[in-house]
């Protein structure tokens, strides 16, 4: 049975969704104003793993992931740099989404802001008329007094603690927060009925996740810091409109990736980008890296663990790589002895170890323990040529690699491979003739295109890496 830790009720709790085998859910997705960094890939790809351990467990996902693509932050850079908001919102759009790809991640439906403002204006109107909402001169503003619940989340009851935004005088209480802004001169706008002006944040995902996944659903993700206020909001403004409670099932949260201890974040200058990582490691790598820690715990970022993670997963790779050409190779035997027997029962219960993990709440640090079981035991396959125990590892861990996405190579074709068995070749016949510079350079390029060359003697063993 599956256990997630809800952050609204603070323990595990079985994981029953409102319309099995339908799972609804909303992970909050960036502010384009500025490179995604590595702490955004964690909560991204973390909650690709549990959608994708979902759908392996026989329920169908349908994941939303929003983009807020107008925010005082993108107008602001936009100042900075001279140019329109609109181009600083498209520029972190189109990357988001290149990034996003290439690790893997691919939600089911993108909304942006900017395209639902007559839903935002329907969502706050409907507050108003209910009497959660008030019009000020400044803006439109949730009356946290109105809304009993306030502080669930979050466990946060002391109202002195709610504060936030900037002061704003028009606001009965300095814990009321924007539904909907007035624009400064010079800033965006849209037309509303109470004056020209741009949604809240907190708004925003509430209309977003409703439009998309109805009145209530299953699942709402994001990182840790969003709890207050953001989602804290998000609940205030949905349960008041709907009048549903719970609005959200289950809310999960990912931990901080940190960086000798501090948290990452953009206002302590403390971030590495991510177009940055990824051009100093494989993507797989990056995937793989971030898999390996627990999503709710802190994780820590260092190169050298990157480094680490690209020699483990290399590691991995040699060992899947032969597992698949022994079973090309194998032809199956008529009896098993005894050990063998007992490998492939040892293989499926390697396999119920991985689902126990993930069952505990998305353990993915216990889940890779029994993927290295798994491996090993491949390598005793290799070992003793055993077709049926290479079969069966394989068998697990092309189960396994449903959720994790990095186990197995690229798939390449058969073309693909001769054209590489050619240069090799060439390059094998420069050597004879000492045209080092031309052999180093086939090298380095086949290098590049990820195919390592191991020279031994007269002859070169090439892999994909
Ligand atoms: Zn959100």
């Amino acid at each position: 049975m599956l256990k997630v830790f809800n952050t609204l009720s603070r323990r595990l709790e079985p994981f029953k969704p409102l319309e099995p085998p339908l799972v609804r859910m909303y992970v909050c997705g960036p502010t384009v104003y500025d490179h995604s960094h590595v702490g955004h890939a964690r909560t991204w790809v973390a909650f690709d793993i549990i959608k994708k351990y979902l759908m392996i467990k026989g329920y169908f996902v349908i994941h939303v992931q929003n983009i807020t693509d107008i925010d005082d932050k993108i107008i602001n850079r936009a100042k900075e740099e001279g140019v329109s908001w609109k181009d600083i919102a498209d520029k972190y759009t189109a990357e988001y989404f290149d990034l996003m790809a290439k690790l893997k991640v691919m939600p089911n439906i993108n909304p942006r802001v900017t395209e639902h403002i007559d839903d935002i204006i329907e969502f706050i109107q409907d507050l108003i008329e209910k009497g959660y909402a008030y019009v000020t001169n400044s803006g439109v503003y949730f009356d946290v007094d109105k809304y009993p619940y306030y502080g669930q989340l979050s466990g946060i009851k002391d109202k002195k603690m709610w504060s936030q935004e900037t002061f704003v005088k028009d606001k009965k209480n300095p814990y009321d927060f924007a539904l909907w802004k007035c624009a400064k001169p010079g800033e965006p706008w849209w037309d509303s009925p109470w004056c020209k002006g741009r949604p809240g944040w907190h708004i925003e995902c509430s209309t977003m996740s409703s439009k998309y996944l109805g009145k209530q659903f299953d699942i709402h993700g994001g990182a840790r810091d969003l709890i207050f206020p953001h989602h804290e909001n998000e609940i205030a403004q949905s349960e008041a409109r709907f009048g549903v409670r719970p609005w959200v099932k289950y809310w999960l949260h990912s931990g901080y990736m940190t960086m000798k201890g501090e948290k990452m974040s953009k206002s302590l200058g403390n971030i590495v980008p991510l177009i940055e990582l990824m051009k100093k490691y494989d993507v797989d790598v990056i995937r793989y890296w971030l898999s390996t820690s627990h999503y709710r715990s802190e994780m820590e970022f260092s190169w050298n663990a990157l480094d680490e993670a690209k020699k483990a997963l290399e590691r991995i790779r040699i060992t899947v790589d032969a597992l698949l050409k022994e079973v090309e190779k194998g032809s199956p035997k008529g009896s098993l002895s005894d050990d063998e027997i007992n490998k492939i029962y040892k293989a499926y219960s390697l396999r119920n170890s991985f689902h126990e993990a993930m069952d505990n709440d998305f353990n993915t640090p216990k889940a890779w323990a029994a993927v290295h079981g798994l491996l090993r035991l491949g390598n005793e396959a290799l070992e003793g040529e055993s077709y049926e125990t290479a079969l069966i590892v394989l068998q697990a861990l092309r189960e396994i690699d449903r959720v994790f996405e990095v186990l197995f190579p690229p798939q390449r074709t058969k073309d693909v491979e001769s054209f590489i068995e050619l240069l090799v070749e060439v390059r094998k016949e420069l050597r004879k003739r000492k045209m080092w510079d031309l052999a180093d350079m086939i090298r380095n390029e086949l290098d590049k295109l990820g195919v390592a060359l191991l020279d031994r003697s007269s002859e070169t063993e090439w892999r994909f890496k």
